[in-house]
């Protein structure tokens, strides 16, 4: 055992690059689920999946580093499976695995994730997403039987808190979007809910960085961990590449104009428009849906029935456009989505690269576009700087947009 401190500062990263010869099949996963990765158009492992996978089979703690686009929920959810094939599982209100990460989103997503590849297991094993802003009682009554629980720290406490759960039979934790987590202030229920796990089990942190502050899981004992890192140039270039970015320098009470005009001329379909506030994501919202274009608009100001209808529609197809603030601008998979417009900039460059990285994702193209204000534009230069990366801008006057 070793604290994470000293963990960090003698890290062994191991570079991954693509090398095409390996396939599922040979990491060891259940046959059960090859026949699932199959039909989902999983084709061959993402490196991430190639050096978690074994090595969680193994029962080994591992460290991944590794942003949301990079394959790293598959790469927990299929070894974990496979091992609770044949393992004595936890009954009542015990849980085998525990699955943390900070936002009810993410909770859902990772959730499908595993429901989805345990319908074709011959074990049954339940899993289940929990979090806060909806009503605990169906929570604690569904608790009964689950195998694999997500959860999100808050609502997690409250559950133990009422008896409605137990962590004494914990074998595998995972704690997803840690940095994330404490970003959004978790240190305190993370560390309550680690210590009272049993101290010997598996641990798998995933984390887009690999910032200090992780050394605030201080209940968090990695032991002689596997460090993968999927080096942040490497999958973000690549995924860079993918993505055709545009710019236009253009008035502020120019782009609900000039939205509406590029969502009709280019005939867009399904769009994700960023805004920075939660007051201007409802804005640009309404102002669509008057327009006759079907919006919806999810930030953390509405509530998590609201959140997830949204994201639902959006997903299906139902409505053209999601107005969304940076909320989701991390940990939330829409896959192939083809748009992503940046209806204000991000203030950090990272957020800008996350933004765009929604689309493009598993290797489909996507466009990303962003409107740029003259007091913008220094701001804008430095992200493409830190981006390595030009991206080309139109200067948009009031007389080019017509409808
Ligand atoms: P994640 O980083 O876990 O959010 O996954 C990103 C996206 O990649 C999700 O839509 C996954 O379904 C997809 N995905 C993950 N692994 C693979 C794979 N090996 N082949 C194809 N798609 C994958």
């Amino acid at each position: 055992m070793e604290n994470n401190e000293g963990l960090i500062s003698r890290i062994f990263v191991s570079q991954i690059k693509k090398q095409n010869s390996m396939s599922f099949s040979d990491l060891g996963i259940s046959p059960f689920l090859l026949k699932a990765l199959a039909t989902q158009n999983y084709t061959e492992p993402y490196p991430i999946q190639r050096e978690a996978i074994p090595a969680i089979l193994q029962k080994k703690d591992v460290l991944g580093i590794a942003q949301t686009g990079s394959g790293k929920t598959a790469s927990y959810v299929l070894p974990i499976l496979t091992n609770l094939q044949g393992a004595i599982l936890s009954k009542n209100r015990h849980v085998n695995v525990l699955v943390l990460v900070p936002t009810r989103e993410l909770a859902v997503q990772v959730r499908e994730v595993f429901h989805s590849f345990s319908l074709v297991l011959p074990d049954r094993i339940k899993s289940m997403a929990v979090f806060g802003g909806v009503s605990i009682n169906p929570q604690m009554m569904a608790l009964q039987g689950v195998n694999v629980l997500i959860a999100t720290p808050g609502r997690l406490l409250e559950l133990i808190e009422s008896n409605a759960v137990h962590l004494s039979d914990i074998e595998t934790l995972v704690l997803d979007e840690a940095d994330k987590m404490l970003n959004l202030g978790f240190k305190e229920e993370v560390n309550s809910i680690l210590a009272m796990l049993p101290k010997k089990r598996q641990n798998l942190l995933f984390s887009a960085t690999l910032s200090k502050n992780i050394n605030d899981i201080t209940q968090l004992h990695l032991r002689d961990p596997l460090v993968i890192k999927i080096d942040d140039g490497e999958s973000d270039a690549e995924n860079i590449d993918l993505i055709t970015q545009t710019a236009y320098l253009v008035f502020e009470d120019k782009k609900g104009p000039l939205l509406r005009y590029l969502i009709k001329s280019k005939g867009m379909k399904q769009v994700l428009v960023f805004t920075s506030s939660t007051y201007k994501a409802d804005n640009v919202a309404d102002k669509l849906r008057k327009n006759g274009i079907e919006a919806v608009a999810i930030h953390s100001k509405k509530s998590q029935g609201a959140r997830t209808d949204a994201l639902q529609q959006f997903k299906s197809g139902a409505v053209t456009v999601l107005v969304a603030t940076d909320l989701i601008s991390r940990g939330i998979d829409i896959k192939f989505l083809p748009f992503v417009i940046n209806y204000e900039l991000p203030r950090s460059p990272k957020d800008y690269v996350h933004r765009i990285g929604r689309t493009g994702r598993a290797e489909s193209p996507g466009e990303a576009i962003s409107f740029v204000t003259h007091e913008d534009v220094h701001h804008f230069n430095v992200i493409q700087k830190k981006m390595g990366k030009k991206v080309e801008m139109t200067e948009v006057s009031g007389s080019d947009i017509k409808f």
